[in-house]
């Protein structure tokens, strides 16, 4: 059925689009808004917990003036009852709903329900997949510090394998010409994520002083069913604590996508670290999404 646009992942986006939402993200941020979604129906569906995601985009589709719908998995008649996901998806358009966005552990959830919605599906997370908007604030974030990122070098640290934002983010740097470094013990960076752009190493202290950027990961323990390194290997060799600041460049900037586990990936220095720029990334979550919903539904 797939008539309307759906953000399932970046590759969903042309190079030019990337611009055009960072653009919007700018005015939106600045107050130039218009509430362009005045009436249109939008279901927030998350099988997930989220507090960043979820209260961003709630907000965002109620400053853009849409009608917002927060349904809860367990509430679904495709949860209890035996409907499929098709007839849920068909019976939410029918009532005139346009965008469903939707978080998911298994992935490819979003683009499945995208099969059968004539409406606007929005990933916000899908298993180890894809995170679309959280890549878009996270190369947000780096534009407003570098204009560019062209040449620059971004390493991501931690458990790339199970971080649906790594994989997104992977292919946003791509996209915009940088080059992505992964950082981790073989078990959650193996070496086949090397590709044109993407290199993978094993020392985080000899990386960082070439890093204008750095994305500290959580160790996504719920996607486990054994931990493949101890907390205390994990920081000995990963975490970033003020010696390893020390390494950096003046002008680098540290990331994380949040949830973070103090004194796992990152230690308390970090958090008074001048180029720590979580909270403009949270900050930009919102502006980002409204922009993501306003290039989807009204198309212009
Ligand atoms: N909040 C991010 C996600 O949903 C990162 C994380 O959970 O570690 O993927």
């Amino acid at each position: 059925m797939r008539t309307r646009r759906s953000l399932l992942d970046l590759d969903d986006l042309a190079v030019e689009e990337f611009a055009e939402i960072f653009a919007r993200t700018t005015a939106f941020e600045r107050g130039e808004i218009e509430k362009r979604l005045q009436g249109v129906a939008c279901v927030n569906l998350f099988f997930e917990p989220s507090t960043r995601t979820f209260t961003s985009f709630n907000l965002a589709e109620l400053r853009l003036g849409a009608d917002v719908v927060n349904l809860s998995p367990r509430d679904l008649s495709y949860m209890t009852k035996g409907e499929s996901l098709e007839d849920t998806m068909v019976t939410l358009a029918a009532m005139g709903v346009t965008v469903v966005v939707v978080r998911h552990p298994e992935d490819g959830f979003p683009a499945k329900m995208a099969l059968h919605f004539d409406g606007h599906v929005i990933n916000a997370g899908d298993g180890t997949h894809a995170h679309p908007t959280q890549a878009l604030l996270d190369l947000y974030t780096m534009l407003e510090e570098f204009g560019s990122l062209r040449g620059r070098t971004v390493v991501v640290v931690g458990d790339v394998l199970h971080s649906r934002v790594a994989h997104s983010l992977i292919v946003g740097l791509h996209r915009l010409d940088a080059q992505a470094i992964l950082v981790g013990p073989e078990a959650l960076v193996p070496t086949s994520y090397e590709r044109d752009g993407v290199r993978v190493e094993r020392d985080l202290s000899a990386i960082l002083p070439s890093a204008d950027a750095v994305l500290l990961l959580r160790i996504q323990r719920e996607r486990f069913t054994q931990m493949p390194i101890s907390d205390d290997e994990y920081v000995a060799r990963y975490r970033l604590d003020a010696a390893r600041l020390g390494l950096l460049r003046e002008s680098a900037i540290v990331m994380h996508p949040g949830p973070y586990n103090r004194g796992i990936e990152l230690d308390e220095s970090v958090l008074r670290f001048p180029g720590w720029r979580y909270s403009r990334q949270v900050l930009h979550g919102l502006g980002v999404r409204m922009a993501v919903l306003d290039l989807l539904v009204t198309g212009t």
